[in-house]
């Protein structure tokens, strides 16, 4: 969960109406407030920093885990003890409560409005009817790429939303609803948009990845005039043309993926795959309803690497999944073992309200299931500590995320990622720079060619070589 703009509590109001903004979830759910600010600032509304200065304030919610359930409730309290004027969007939106309603709404019955997740046109009309639009907007005022909460040089690009599958600790497609994927066309009009508005880095993003198009029956779309099949790899193949880096994230292990590993073998997108995977004991794949075979799952990843050796493979996991037995979690660490993922997350099983995991039998215990993801990161710490272990040497490309200044040492670093490192979730490459000079040549955004000299198990440590080549157009 990501908490990307939340006013202060600073006090003042001004004439031009001005919408607070609270993001709170996941890529998914910060593309939807992305979506709701271009609106606003479109249609000449303004955003707040402050919950004085907001004349209305959006909380976009998420309602995953009961944790951000949590949060997500305390945002909306907050914002209504601050400010009073509060609509509420998100996942938690769609959450029914135990009176019918909504559970948002019973409670916290003073909210102007409640919608669910990706509803901007919905969000929008609550706006309007609370906060009147102002008269002749200055539409030429938002940015070529809409309004980012992610920093200039990179950005999530949703291709759908929701899901077709129905795991059984997930409430997701009962919150998002089926698979809805957007026309190939408009997906590539937006990512030109963002690429000329200089994002540099595209993280590709919604529940299935790899079933992109499927509810279109991959119908063809336009891009540019010319004919492209709404699907992944052909998607992918688009993209790649824009001379970005491409990332993929939410891939699921289906055959027709190997039909991007070429392309990230010959460098036309990153060589990186996020592939929740979630376990790997066929029996608690099968509780768990997961898409994709697991039993293939390991000939699946010696076939990707074959094609594409430098390719980093991430990955999440569930320790403690109800009725998971020792062998089966022995199984998984084997499973570990074998893969050697190079950058993995690991949760204790935690029950959702809703899901139907939680009518399974065998629940384990919160020591049980907490002991299991210990033993699992423990030994992942390993495998990534040698993954990472053998770049140690290698020369890459990384691009910045920040310059970073340490007074007592009086040194100078930027943090940085290559290839193999997603933003916020992922390790980092620090770069030592030489000194202040250098340090005031870059800014985020700046790709530079470095040599890593050293390696823990999470993030890499390496010298600045020099600037990089330009992007590939
Ligand atoms: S694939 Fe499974 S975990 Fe992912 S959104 Fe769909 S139902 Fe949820």
């Amino acid at each position: 969960m990501t908490l990307v703009a939340k006013p202060s509590r600073r006090r003042g109001r001004a004439a031009v109406p001005k919408v607070g903004f609270v993001s709170l979830g996941c890529p998914k759910a910060l593309v939807d407030s992305e979506r709701i600010l271009t609106q606003l600032r479109a249609e000449g509304y303004e955003v707040a920093g402050d919950y004085g200065g907001a004349d209305l304030v959006v909380v976009n919610t998420c309602g995953f885990i009961d944790e951000a359930v949590q949060e997500s409730l305390d945002a909306i309290g907050e914002a209504l003890a601050e400010n009073g004027k509060v609509i509420v969007t998100g996942c938690l939106g769609a959450r029914r409560g135990s009176g019918g309603g909504t559970l948002v709404g019973e409670v916290h019955p003073k909210v102007l409005a409640v919608t669910g997740p990706h509803a901007a046109g919905e969000v929008m009309a609550h706006v309007h009817a609370h906060l009147p639009r102002p008269h002749d907007p200055f539409t030429d005022l938002v940015p070529a790429g809409g309004v980012k909460l992610t920093p200039r040089h990179y950005a999530y690009l949703k291709i759908s939303e929701g899901c077709n599958h129905r795991c059984t600790f997930c409430i997701i497609p009962s919150l998002r609803g089926d698979l809805v994927s957007r026309p190939i066309g408009e997906v590539m009009r937006e990512a030109e948009a963002l690429v000329k508005a200089g994002v540099k880095e595209l993280l590709v993003v919604s529940q299935d990845t790899s079933a992109y198009g499927a509810d279109l029956r991959y119908r063809t779309g336009f891009v540019g005039g010319r004919p492209v099949r709404t699907r992944m790899t052909e998607l992918v193949r688009e993209l790649a043309r824009l001379g970005a880096w491409v990332r993929l994230h939410y891939v699921y292990p289906y055959r027709h993926v190997d039909e991007v590993l070429p392309l990230m073998a010959e460098g036309s997108v990153l060589p990186y795959l996020d592939v929740p995977f979630q376990h790997s004991h066929p029996r608690i794949l099968k509780l768990m309803k997961r898409p994709a075979s697991g039993e293939t799952n390991i000939e699946r990843i010696r076939a990707w690497r074959s094609i594409c050796p430098q390719l980093t493979i991430r990955s999440t996991f569930i320790a403690g999944f109800p009725g998971e037995t020792e062998a089966e979690f022995e199984h998984l660490l084997d499973f570990l073992r074998e893969a050697e993922l190079d950058r993995v997350g690991c949760f204790a099983y935690s029950p959702v309200e809703g899901a139907a995991a939680n009518a399974l039998p065998g629940a384990l215990s919160g020591e049980v299931r907490e002991a299991r993801r210990a033993r699992f990161m423990a030994l992942q710490a390993a495998i990534s500590a040698r993954r990472l272990q053998r770049r140690v040497g290698t020369t890459t490309t990384v691009i910045v995320d920040a310059i970073e200044h340490d007074r007592q040492a009086r040194a100078w670093r930027a943090a940085a990622r290559s290839a193999g490192e997603a933003p916020e979730i992922d390790g980092v490459v620090y770069v030592a720079l030489d000194g202040e000079a250098q340090a005031r040549a870059l800014a985020p955004g700046s790709e530079l060619t470095v040599r890593i000299v050293r390696a823990d198990e999470h993030d890499l440590f390496a010298l600045a070589q020099e600037p990089a080549a330009p992007p590939r157009r």
